[in-house]
């Protein structure tokens, strides 16, 4: 039976009537916070109210069961309220150190069967918080590598800095499994992105019974699809060809037409972006920049990617100055000293000529590989 007066395209649901009371009776009145210990932070407000925050990291890819326990942890001390952040942290509020300590020492005994924390506490501060990062092979149909895979594989290898702050700055990493980079990798302090290295391969014989010509077409965003006609057993047949040497292997086309393919067990792998960033502290936001052009896809622990990565943040770790993100520690010594320092090749693949961007090695005064 059809439902009467049901508004079903309705967006998400507005924020606030989730807020616990004490953040909806405080709602833009905070003065003033400050972290505790690592993942935990305090809130002040102008009415004298306090609100402890512990925040702990999830392995994202969950099941319903941990999803039970954490709603159980949310009912016992938080009057049933729990946030999930962007970065798939979990974030408990309460309002008095009490409840604080409690919960705290709940989360630290609850640990799995092999003797790893189930709610490890961390991600606050000059951290690696827990990495942003998009569907992968199990949802996606673009993906050049996993998202959750190599994000497991990447947080166990760096769980230490997770939980401390030993870093000069904050770390923020983020995953895109595909250059469309529904991921905020273009913005990161180390992003990985999954990378396509051929073009689609065009099933001829196949490509009007399951896709429209003209959107396959208009999917492209360098133009490099163009209508065209074969023969087929005598019979003329429509299709497209790519100008290969105008793609860029983004997999847009792809997602508007199935026989398109491109997605290859050889030529897909990892490139390794540094230095972006999103806040203006120190200096102006940055876009990520090409560092390693390519990497394997080693399922199921991608160790070359876990190397990389951790060498990155190991001589970051060594050598930037407290407070310096990954990007300003660049800035302020140059790329060439950065590519010196971590004994990074640098190769012809990191030579960006995008022409709006106003900062790249190109533009560079300073870059004189
Ligand atoms: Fe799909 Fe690309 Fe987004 Fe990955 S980054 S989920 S492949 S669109
Ligand atoms: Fe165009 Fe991207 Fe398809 Fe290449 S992969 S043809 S650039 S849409």
């Amino acid at each position: 039976k059809p439902m009467e007066n049901r508004i079903t395209d309705i967006g998400p649901p507005k924020y606030d009537q989730f807020f616990p009371p004490v953040i909806k009776k405080n709602y833009g009145k905070w003065v003033s916070h400050e972290i505790l210990e690592p993942g935990v932070l305090k809130y002040k407000s102008e009415t004298g109210d306090v609100v402890y925050v512990v925040r702990c990291g999830t392995p994202r890819l969950i099941t319903t069961d941990y999803i039970r326990e954490i709603c159980d942890i949310a009912d016992k001390y938080c009057d049933g309220y729990v946030r999930w952040t962007t970065r798939n942290n979990i974030e408990f509020h309460v309002t008095d150190e009490e409840t604080l300590r409690a919960l705290m020492d709940d989360l630290k005994g609850r640990k799995h069967p092999g003797g790893s924390y189930k709610f490890p506490i961390g991600g606050t501060g000059a951290s690696v918080t827990n990495i942003v990062h998009t569907q992968g092979w199990v949802h996606c149909h673009t993906p050049a590598t996993d998202a959750s895979g190599v994000v497991k594989a990447v947080m166990d290898d760096l769980f230490e800095y997770f939980g401390s702050h030993r870093l000069p700055a904050q770390v923020r990493i983020a995953l895109a499994c595909c250059l469309n980079m529904c991921g905020a990798v273009h913005c990161s302090d180390i992003a990985i992105l999954g990378i396509h290295r051929k073009p689609p391969l065009v099933e001829d014989d196949r490509i009007t019974g399951v896709c429209e010509i003209p959107l396959a077409i208009a999917a492209c965003p360098l133009g490099a699809i163009k209508p065209a006609t074969v023969e087929i057993e005598g019979k003329k047949i429509k299709t497209v060809r790519v100008n290969e040497k105008r793609c860029m292997f983004c997999g847009n086309c792809y997602t508007m037409c199935p026989a398109m393919p491109l997605a290859d067990g050889e030529g897909d792998g990892i490139a390794i972006l540094v230095g972006g960033k999103v806040s203006n502290r120190i200096s102006a936001p940055k876009f990520s920049k090409l560092v390693i052009p390519y990497l394997p896809n080693e399922p199921p622990r991608w160790p070359s990617v876990v190397k990389a990565i951790r060498h990155i943040l190991e001589v970051y770790e060594k050598h930037a100055r407290k407070y310096e993100r990954i990007g300003d520690w660049i800035e302020r010594i140059g790329w060439e000293k950065w590519f010196e320092l971590t004994e990074i090749p640098f190769t012809e693949k990191s030579i960006d000529d995008y022409r709006l961007a106003y900062d790249t090695y190109r533009t560079s005064t300073h870059f004189k590989f």
